[in-house]
């Protein structure tokens, strides 16, 4: 069988396959978006020298204790009065600074005596002090922002700093998330003694808009084959470019997803993982035309559905954006983990970081079974122990994946 780090490379492979399609949007709907390209500053950032503090500006000179007070200057209000070591200009913060200043002395370091300033006894004086000077934080022409970047709110305003109104970036690739299974009801339905929420279908939703992808709930759909090719044709022949499905990938009696994924042409890449929980995992790809579409048949089993998508879709997906991904941690377990296979496992646990010795722990919170949500929404990270790793006790160094 197909080890893990297999099945994340064929997976990285066939994104690498895809063409990234660039988009324009307006910089107010760029929140989440990849950057497709360098963002360069048409202005001196700050445009003028300008005062850092609310306070005075003058023309320092050693020893200088006093001044006349000759005007102000607010934020946007500039009038260039021409100072001498003598006199001293109110300023606001963000005011633009006079001729012949040298320095900003702060409100707090002086009192106003008529229209005569006064330092406070004490207070020493710097030269250029708070003072922000023009092109301080980017000069005219260089790059403020590059290709790749996931625009946040921070990279927003200094894009927009920047005069751009418009932003190149990349579509987000809009993915389908389908539930099968005839157990299956709407999470509004009281799920009675034989059917369950379909529950997969929310984290699987909620997991795309984590990865600011585009979701689209496709519903549930019974374990029969007439519906199944239905529902899998018509989203094949959608403009999605990803197709998730959960539930009906296994070895059961009604698990019909793989060989309907065959009959409507999707091409098997892998099915069947050696990691625990989530080993019927099936990926696939339908070509048609120039368009190529990626297929996950995720297990129907609510925890590993979830670890299915965290472990090949989402750090593949952030990869093909070009996104740093730094998702894992080195912790020491707890507990001991009782692992007699050689299976690469991925156990719900809860990292900690001890404040004193600066070291990171991780406790088993609850169950492992592979349908205990609860425990799964207590967790915060995957316990990663490897194929050759067997009985890790207390105390051993596992690697753990933040979720
Ligand atoms: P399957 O992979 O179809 O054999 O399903 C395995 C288990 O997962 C069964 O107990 C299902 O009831 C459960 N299951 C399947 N799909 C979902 C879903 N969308 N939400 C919650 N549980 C599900
Ligand atoms: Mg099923």
């Amino acid at each position: 069988m197909l080890s893990f780090k297999e099945a994340i490379q064929l997976v990285e492979d066939e994104f690498l396959r895809l063409t990234k399609d660039i988009i324009e949007v307006n910089l107010s709907d760029s929140n989440g978006l990849t950057l497709a390209e360098d963002i360069y500053t048409d202005v001196n950032i700050p445009a003028f020298n300008n005062s850092s503090m609310d306070g005075y500006a003058i023309n320092y000179a050693s020893g200088k204790k006093s001044w006349v007070i000759t005007g102000e200057i607010s934020a946007g209000n500039f009038q260039d009065y021409t100072i001498n070591v003598n006199s001293a200009v109110r300023i606001m913060t963000g005011g633009r600074i006079p001729t012949n200043t040298n320095a900003v002395v702060p409100i707090e370091d002086v009192n106003e005596d008529g229209s005569m300033l006064l330092l406070k006894e004490g207070i020493e004086i710097k030269l250029y002090q708070n003072i922000r000077h023009k092109g301080e934080d980017l000069k005219s022409g260089l790059a403020a922002l590059t290709r790749n970047t996931v625009l946040k709110a921070q990279n927003i305003a200094l894009a927009g700093a920047c005069g751009r109104t418009k932003l190149k970036v990349y579509r987000k690739l809009t993915m389908g998330v389908l539930a099968t299974g005839d157990e299956l009801v709407d999470i509004t339905a009281d799920p009675g003694e034989d059917k369950v929420r379909a529950t997969n279908l929310y984290s699987l939703l909620a997991g795309v808009k984590e990865i600011n992808m585009n979701p689209i709930n496709l519903g549930i759909v019974k374990d029969d084959k007439d519906l199944l090719m239905n529902s899998i044709s018509s989203a094949l022949n959608s403009d999605l470019d990803i197709l998730i499905t959960s539930g009906g990938v296994s070895v059961g009696k009604y698990d019909y997803l793989k060989d309907i994924f065959k009959e409507a042409r999707v091409e098997c890449i892998f099915w069947r993982v050696n990691i625990r929980p989530g080993k019927p995992l099936f990926f696939g790809k339908y070509i048609k035309g120039n368009k190529t579409k990626l297929i996950f048949g995720l297990p129907g089993n609510p925890v590993s559905s979830f670890v299915g998508f965290t472990l090949f879709i989402k750090p593949a997906i952030l990869k093909f954006f070009g996104h740093e991904f730094f998702n894992s941690q080195t912790a020491i377990l707890e507990t001991p983990i009782k692992k007699e296979d050689f299976k690469r496992h991925f156990i719900r646990g809860k990292l900690k970081l001890d404040i004193a010795s600066k070291r990171y722990s991780v406790s088993i919170p609850s169950s492992q079974s592979s349908g205990n949500l609860a425990g799964l929404s207590d967790s915060n990270c995957l316990i990663v122990i490897p194929e050759e790793m067997i009985n890790p006790t207390a105390g051993a160094k596992v690697e753990c994946i933040i979720i």
